[in-house]
């Protein structure tokens, strides 16, 4: 067994249009967890398969030695030979995957059952890449332009968007479900930010966007300070980085990019029809969450600690940047175990972000992330979902009885998780007659920046369920929506995300619970989520998951939305 435990591979930093100023395809050299690696590359968590259904051709599998993966020797290689693409989306994915892992601290699962995500790199001659729970993959698709082949899976941006959906999924196996429209926005949008800022904390891609400019010389020089603000890296950043995308390998996503960067704060703006739609909704949280990132990384550069001079080296510049991207990412996933299990809205996901953050870093000094953050979701609209000024949720106002509940078990064993929940169901707020099931229990360890001390959570997500008719909505105290039929079949949800310190006592109980007429909040929420699925006609049709996310897909591509099968 070689000693090293990571593994260095060459990937795009961002598409094969984004260029060197000698032409050449801009790569970078991402560092991934070491294992040793079968055909394909076949590792334990991901598997490429290099299937083409169109041609019915199967690549011969990539191989990967020992050792870290030397650079490609030109770009008839990027763009030429399929074992480089088997090898780029693999690099991308495990590192998406151990980013997750390292913010959460503790091994990540998929959502089904098997231990390998399968991805196929040229799954089809389509213009489309999705992400699908069914056939327990990611498929990326190739067209062509003129003669030239275009191959989606050399777009480091939509490979982690990919990945990020199976990863989501895999934490919140309920984001998926019809619920709010926020919450089908929300996987869109996070997907998007995971990808952005997955670009971005590479340094070779902001030095290319920065040094656009003529008047820099090389990564050695200097830029006046004058030109680095808030709207300069807005535009030579964020819009840079759409103008040099592949427009054409997913005009949507790179127009997606541009509205997001060029949406102006609108309290408001939630409430237009337009943003009703899940990915134009998606853009708001990715508009809010890239603005606090600019924010975050000038005032870096303004640190006191920086030498006040009219010029700043583009190097600090770059290395700031990468350092702010890296942090928000970290930020954004660990807020995932703090939203509650189901309708997660975006004033959730803020609650969540802020207090899971204020959990391991005492101080926000540094970035000012946290009130950034808070101040720009403001702008678009979006309060804490905890109604709390400083964002974060409650703390538990009770503890829970943990009479004859093994402490050790109830890190791992779900069945004792459910013996705790059960005898508290009273201070839970259970409805007792619906069903109800611990969905989740993962014990985690979080380093804290602050003195390097080990910080361990016990999360648990507990579901519960009901089945009723229409006719039964108001036990529920939810009016029928007009035109609703008495007899149509009805499931309601709720549920709670259970966080539990090193003794097992409850430090957080965040929270969406089945309506109940004596809660006001939970009816109001409900209600709004039932009268907008009616709306949406979604109680006419049974579309599966994977229907679903292909079809959303298709539809930000700009094609026809018919129905497609899956074809492996
Ligand atoms: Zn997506």
């Amino acid at each position: 067994m070689p000693e090293q435990r990571t593994r260095r591979m060459p990937v795009l930093a961002q598409d094969s249009s984004v260029r060197r100023d000698d032409g050449g395809i801009l790569t970078a050299s991402v560092s991934v967890p070491w294992e040793g690696l079968g055909g394909g590359p076949a590792g334990h968590r991901v598997q490429v398969i290099d299937y083409d259904a169109t041609t019915d051709t199967m690549y011969a599998p990539a191989e990967v030695g020992d050792g870290d993966v030397p650079d490609p020797a030109d770009d008839t290689e990027i763009l030429g030979d399929p074992a480089f693409h088997a090898r780029n989306v693999y690099a991308l994915a495990m590192r998406t995957l151990a980013r997750f892992e390292y913010a959460l601290g503790r091994r990540v699962s998929w959502c089904f059952s098997a231990h390998q995500l399968k991805v196929l790199p040229h799954a089809f001659q389509e213009m489309n890449s999705f992400y699908s729970r069914e056939a327990q993959s990611l498929v990326f698709g190739y067209y062509h332009r003129g003669d030239e082949p275009v191959f989606m899976c050399l777009s480091h941006d939509i490979v982690v968007h990919e990945t990020t959906h199976a990863l989501v999924d895999g934490l919140r196996s309920r984001f998926m479900a019809p619920s709010s429209a926020d919450q089908a926005a929300f996987h869109e949008g996070f997907a998007d930010i995971v990808a952005l800022l997955s670009v971005f904390s590479l340094g070779e891609v902001l030095y290319k966007l920065i040094a656009r400019g003529p008047e820099i010389p090389d990564k050695d020089g200097v830029i006046p300070r004058s030109a680095v603000t808030a709207e300069s890296l807005k535009q030579s950043v964020l819009l840079g980085l759409a103008d040099d995308m592949d427009a054409e390998s997913g005009a949507a996503r790179v127009n997606a990019l541009r509205r997001s960067v060029g949406l102006d704060p609108d309290p408001n703006v939630l409430e237009r029809i337009e943003f009703g739609e899940p990915h134009r909704r998606g853009e708001i949280l990715v508009a809010a969450t890239m603005r606090a990132f600019v924010d975050a990384w000038i005032r870096r550069l303004e640190a006191p600690e920086a030498t006040m001079t009219d010029f700043i080296e583009v190097r600090r510049v770059v290395e700031e940047g990468a350092d702010v991207a890296s942090t928000l990412l970290t930020m954004a996933i660990r807020a995932l175990d703090y939203t509650p299990p189901v309708h997660l809205e975006f004033g959730d996901f803020l609650s969540a972000i802020i207090t899971a953050d204020s959990e391991i870093r005492s101080e926000d000094t540094k970035y000012g992330l946290r009130q950034g953050l808070l101040d720009w979701f403001a702008a678009y609209g979006i309060r804490p979902a905890s109604g709390r000024d400083d964002g974060r949720w409650d703390p538990s106002g009770f503890q829970l009885a943990s009479e004859g509940v093994h402490f050790g078990s109830l890190q791992t064993d779900p069945v004792e998780m459910f013996r705790l929940v059960w005898a508290n169901r009273a201070e839970l707020n259970l409805a007792p007659s619906a069903y109800t099931r611990i969905a989740s229990l993962r014990p985690c360890i979080r380093t804290s920046p602050d003195d390097g001390l080990p910080l361990h959570e016990t999360v648990a997500e507990c579901l519960q369920y009901v089945k009723i008719r229409a006719s039964e909505l108001s036990l529920y105290g939810l009016d029928k929506p007009l035109g609703m039929p008495d007899a149509t079949e009805i499931a309601l949800e709720g549920g709670s995300t259970l966080i539990l310190d090193d003794y097992g006592r409850l430090k957080y109980e965040v929270h969406n619970r089945l309506p109940d007429p004596d809660r006001e909040k939970d009816v109001d929420r409900a209600q709004r989520r039932l009268q907008s699925l009616w709306e949406q006609g979604h109680f006419d049709q049974g579309a599966s998951f994977a229907a679903r996310l292909a079809m959303m897909h298709r539809l930000r591509a700009g094609e026809p939305t018919v129905p497609r099968n899956e074809v492996w």
